[in-house]
């Protein structure tokens, strides 16, 4: 008999830590356990390991240290810049402008600060769900204070021109900040070169632990504190340093730059092979998300006359873990709003399928999973009526 194979292939949602991140942590739970903010020489060790930490998440986008805020992750970092902005730059105006493609994290903090007397744009994406700068440029008004695009979408994995939108932000004076959760670890990202006055990372999507991420915020905003209490973080994110999560966020971060090239190539062809045979060998499917411009291991596909959710379960049962919009939303009948984004009807968008590829996956796995797909697919549509009108209404004989 087979033996029951596991291939997660959903690394947008989370990622397993890397053994030298786990290693790196131990220490810090048992014998280093000083609280980094006491005076003697035992807890000083500890302060010292976390500023060499926030170091190197600092050079990894080019920024100063004292530019990086540990925070629990990329939603409460969304969170932080969001409102935290918006409070500060009340005064200039209240207009914030975003995009429709959003993490909820973004979208449901915009949605909360409309109720608070804001006004949001969600600017409109192209069909590849890549943001239209025309729009973007128009919506801009004089009480404009925040402009915030992800640097690369969760679910169809398109890189956004971040270049371009810090450019029209510095030249109209807003503030700019990105979601970079998806993106970072995975492409390089100068925070410099792209304008980027504040920019959310979170550890587990990059072989790093859960609840531990960073907020980037340029020096010189005035920002809200976010936590008040102790002087932690220069007073911004006030409570006792998550040591252990900044020890492994760093530790992944370090591994996460020293391989990168090397991963990307392997997820690309990974990725590619896919989605090539994907679209050869079955019929009435796209690929949804820019060709080109995208995560090295985004693969998201819809089939017609299927439902995600089903071929989700079966691919479950043959142990593929895969994802059919975000995970966020599973439970919930709604299509995507990404995919309702780039203007797929609801019924394509509800035969989606996200794959995220991960350095632990094989090229031989991908084979084992394009053919169950295919058996997957061809199961489902037999079983279901409006492929069976299809054809009736198709064939010519
Ligand atoms: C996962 C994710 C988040 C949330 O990060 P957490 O650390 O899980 O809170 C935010 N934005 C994007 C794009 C994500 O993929």
């Amino acid at each position: 008999m087979e033996e029951k194979r596991f291939i997660y292939l959903d690394h947008a949602a989370t990622t397993p830590a890397r053994p030298e991140v786990v290693e790196a942590m131990l220490p810090f739970f048992t014998e280093q356990f000083g609280n980094p903010s006491s005076v003697y020489t035992f807890s000083q060790k500890t302060k010292a390991v976390v500023t060499k930490c926030r170091e190197t998440i600092a050079k990894s986008i080019n920024v100063k240290s004292n530019e990086i805020y540990f925070t629990a992750g990329g939603s409460e970092s969304d969170n932080w810049a969001l409102k935290a902005a918006a409070e500060a730059y009340a005064g200039k105006g209240k207009h914030i402008i975003t995009t429709k493609i959003e993490h909820h994290a973004i979208l449901h903090t915009a949605q909360y600060l409309e109720k608070r007397g804001f006004e949001v744009t969600y600017v409109d994406v192209d069909e590849n769900g890549i943001v239209r700068l025309d729009r973007l440029k128009s919506a801009i008004r004089p009480d404009t204070i925040l402009i915030s695009v992800m640097f690369a979408n969760n679910e169809i994995g398109t890189i956004q021109p971040i270049k371009e939108i810090g450019e029209i932000a510095k030249e109209h004076n807003i503030l700019f900040h990105t979601d970079a959760v998806q993106a970072y670890g995975q492409i390089p990202i100068d925070v410099e070169e792209c304008n980027i006055d504040m920019l959310s990372a979170s550890g587990h999507k990059l072989n790093g632990p859960k609840g531990i991420g960073f907020l980037y915020i340029r020096s010189g905003l005035k920002l809200r504190n976010f936590v008040h209490g102790g002087g932690q973080e220069r007073a911004r994110r006030a409570g006792t340093e998550n040591v252990t999560g900044i020890v492994g966020l760093a530790k992944a971060v370090e591994a996460a730059f020293a391989d990168m090239d090397e991963r990307a190539k392997k997820e690309c062809e990974m990725r590619d092979y896919l989605i090539d045979r994907i679209l050869s060998e079955i019929p009435y499917v796209r690929l949804n998300g820019d060709r080109r411009r995208r995560l090295p291991n985004n693969v998201n596909v819809s089939f017609q006359f299927i439902e995600g959710e089903s071929l989700l379960i079966m691919l479950d049962m043959a142990g593929i873990c895969a994802s059919s919009g975000s995970a966020c939303t599973s439970g919930s009948l709604d299509p995507s709003h990404v995919l309702l984004g780039i203007g797929l009807p609801h019924e394509i968008a509800h035969g989606s399928l996200r794959m995220t590829l991960g350095d632990e996956n094989t090229m031989e796995e991908m084979d084992y999973v394009i053919d169950h797909i295919k058996e997957i697919v061809a199961k489902l549509r037999a079983m279901s009526p409006l492929y069976e009108d299809f054809v009736k209404n198709n064939s010519y004989e």
